[in-house]
């Protein structure tokens, strides 16, 4: 706050926007782009394939189209070669005050096709006195929210401040890499990199620049991930399941409804190798929706049992928990084991009596929630956890579990959303992979159209034949915190609508905002077969396993993700029958949602999907990934383009862990230090070892 032009009320704007509250921080808020301001294009110039661009012109007219969430306003920008559209979908009454009609501005924004016109969205307005204030040549534009523009930080203003915060460091910044990696990388020094990533004086040193901040952005991390999985190493070592006994034995030969397909054969074998190694296991079980993981899971934790061990499987949602305890205790019958349901609805006095039993080791399966890692719970003798559908949970809370027992359980994450290799070696940097690339025989996959939703009117006669053949139908509407209020109107009145529609079916309506007995009832009466259609939200995403459901129609199909999308989709097409699933989108989309779009309709393969989401979108979009720490605080790496970056410096830290596992040599104090200081600032995702 006491730098010149900055002061409380700004400082306090930067704290809340961007978490930013030193002058390091400050240097840390890279550009998010560059732009060459010498170059001002004419309208009749631009297409829909340019990046960020200028124009100079005039604001001829304000409208405001559309209802509800499609609402927007719009302006017409001309200058003397021709016209093009702004649009704006926030901030609909202030844009008209901030920009007036017939004051010349130069615009800087991205040119897309949208419907059939070309139009800039949010765009960049300044007058031409204010443009002219900063230097020509490469510039960097900052990231602002609405708020920081509102308090007069625009991309302009934090340029200046950080010009300000040059000038006034008396020395050089000091160098946070070893001399190793420097020798290794050729990099450029850490003071010339934040000076030239902010004020480039050439493109190649603004190459330069970034690539030192990428690899030392990634280096920190795998160093961190490195020396976890050191650490985990040099412990005791793990349980050791040196038998396959009855418990398997039994189940394998008599309960066993199906033969296991061969990719579940080899990770049931993987990970019997693996817990008779003498070390713990630290497993990611990769396998597409309906690959069978479930299967995989209990039979490794009945392995746990054999050799006198209690095993559990943890699910993210209450109704996935709830559906893995029926299935397994169903699949268990007649091997008395006594299972466990522990969840955060569990009741006070049903705990008073599991807690105990799980301790004495009575329970020998505990199916639960996040619930089962209250200090509460204890376990007489944990062998095996299982974690499933978890891709929220990172390398933090997986140390957490080490040290919950002495000797840590094995650990065996599973998840259904394919992971991009990059981002699984930053989320999952720590663990062995096993990947079951084989669907269950008799699967027809899913066929997938995308519908404008004026076209509808066929669509709900050819639900009904579905129906009548006795399949059942799943309808999702998309619902997200910032617009919950009008998301939460258009599922009830879709409900409402599909009910008229379908008076002779039952129709059932869930959605994450409902007392989960209450959405548990409703689930069940849809798993059960009673109820024909379910409206609901993405909480039907994980797991939710009716083979009899073969239709799938996500209404707005436009807003959510690729992997989201593939998951819904996964929810149909687990029976025998021809599944399909059916895209439901406006008329007007952006030329990245009919790619997105284009993607769900050709392929089924979740790995494709993946890479695609996460080159479409970046990481920190990834569904359900939000929370893992890491690999979204990158500030400058990007996960989808800078994989060699990556392995790069993966490899860098391998050989100095190799060398010096605790860090402790004196040509490693820096690494050290600097590893100290960035678990400090990351308390989400980096986490200490003592
Ligand atoms: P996911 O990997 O998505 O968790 P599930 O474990 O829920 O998949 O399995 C999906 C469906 O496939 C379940 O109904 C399960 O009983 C069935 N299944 C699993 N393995 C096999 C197999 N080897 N042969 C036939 N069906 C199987
Ligand atoms: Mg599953």
């Amino acid at each position: 706050m006491y730098l010149p032009g900055v002061g409380p009320k700004k400082a306090e704007t930067l704290r809340r926007e961007i978490d930013t509250v030193s002058w390091e921080d400050l240097l840390y808020y890279f550009p998010y782009k560059y732009i060459d301001r010498s170059k001002i294009f004419k309208i009749k110039e631009i297409d829909g394939n340019m990046p960020y661009i200028q124009l100079k012109g005039k604001i001829l007219k304000y409208e405001t189209l559309g209802e509800g969430s499609a609402r927007r306003l719009t302006a017409t920008f001309y200058d003397d070669t021709g016209s093009i559209e702004l649009v704006w979908f926030r901030m609909l009454k202030q844009i008209p005050q901030l920009y007036q009609i017939g004051t010349e501005y130069i615009l800087f924004g991205k040119p897309t096709v949208f419907g059939h016109r070309l139009n800039v969205a949010h765009p960049e307005l300044e007058t031409e006195s204010k443009f002219y204030e900063g230097e020509p040549g490469v510039q960097g534009q900052y990231n602002t929210t609405e708020r920081m523009k509102n308090a007069f930080l625009h991309s302009r203003a934090i340029q200046k401040i950080i010009t300000k915060i040059l000038e006034l460091l008396k020395e050089p910044l000091q160098e946070t890499l070893n001399q190793y990696v420097i020798d290794q990388t050729h990099v450029i020094p850490l003071d010339e990199a934040i000076r030239n990533i902010h004020f480039p004086k050439s493109p190649d040193l603004l190459r330069k620049a970034q690539y030192r901040l990428k690899l030392e952005e990634l280096f920190y991390v795998q160093l961190n991930i490195l020396r976890v999985t050191k650490y985990r190493e040099k412990r005791l070592g793990g349980f050791l399941f040196s038998k396959v006994g009855d418990y398997f034995n039994s189940f394998y030969h008599n309960n066993l409804p199906f033969e296991l397909t061969n990719a579940q054969k080899r990770v049931v074998r993987e990970i019997r190798l693996d817990t008779n190694s003498g070390r713990q296991m630290n497993r990611l079980l990769q396998g597409d929706v309906g690959s069978g993981k479930t299967l995989v899971a209990l039979l490794s934790v009945l392995l746990a049992l054999d050799n006198g061990f209690q095993g559990a499987i943890m699910a993210p949602t209450e109704i996935l928990a709830t559906q893995h305890y029926e299935t397994i205790s169903c699949l268990l019958q007649g091997l008395g084991v006594e299972i466990a349901l522990l969840t955060g609805s569990t009741k006070k006095k049903d705990r008073a009596v599991l807690l105990p039993k799980i301790k004495d080791e009575s329970v020998k399966i505990v199916i639960g929630t996040h619930a089962l890692l209250e200090d509460s719970v204890e376990f007489g003798n944990l062998g095996l956890i299982v974690i499933d559908e978890q891709h929220r949970f990172g390398v933090a809370q997986r140390a957490k579990l080490w040290k919950k027992n002495t000797v840590p359980p094995h650990i065996l994450v599973m998840t259904a959303t394919p992971i991009p290799r990059t981002l699984a070696m930053t989320l999952y940097g720590d663990l062995d992979v096993s990947v079951i690339d084989e669907l269950p025989p008799g699967r027809k996959p899913v066929k997938t159209i995308h519908l404008y939703s004026e076209r509808r009117h066929n669509l709900y006669e050819s639900v009904r034949k579905q129906i009548q053949a006795g399949r059942q139908v799943y309808i999702v509407y998309p619902l997200i915190e910032e617009s919950e209020k009008s998301d939460m109107k258009n599922l009830t009145e879709g409900f409402e609508t599909i009910q008229k529609i379908f008076p002779e079916y039952r129709v059932c309506m869930v959605h994450g905002k409902m007392k989960p007995a209450e959405k548990e009832a409703e689930m069940q009466g849809f798993v059960s077969g009673e109820t024909q259609i379910m409206v609901a939200t993405t909480v039907i995403e994980v797991g939710v396993n009716v083979p009899n459901a073969t239709v799938m129609l996500i209404e707005n199909a436009e807003r959510f993700g690729l992997s989201q999308l593939h998951q819904l989709r996964g929810r149909v097409g687990r029976g025998a029958e021809q599944s399909i699933c059916v895209l439901i989108t406006r008329y007007e989309l952006s030329e990245n949602t009919r790619k997105r779009l284009a993607i769900m309709t050709e392929t089924n393969d979740g790995f494709l999907i993946a890479e695609e989401d996460l080159k479409l979108r970046g990481p920190g979009d990834l569904d359900g990934t939000q929370q893992s720490g890491v690999a979204f605080n990158l500030k400058i790496a990007n996960l989808s383009h800078d994989g060699q970056i990556l392995s790069q410096a993966r490899d860098l830290a391998r050989d100095i862990l190799e060398n010096d596992p605790s860090l402790e040599k004196p040509e490693n104090a820096v690494l050290k230090q600097q590893l100290a200081k960035l678990n400090t600032q990351h308390q989400m995702g980096w986490f200490m070892i003592s």
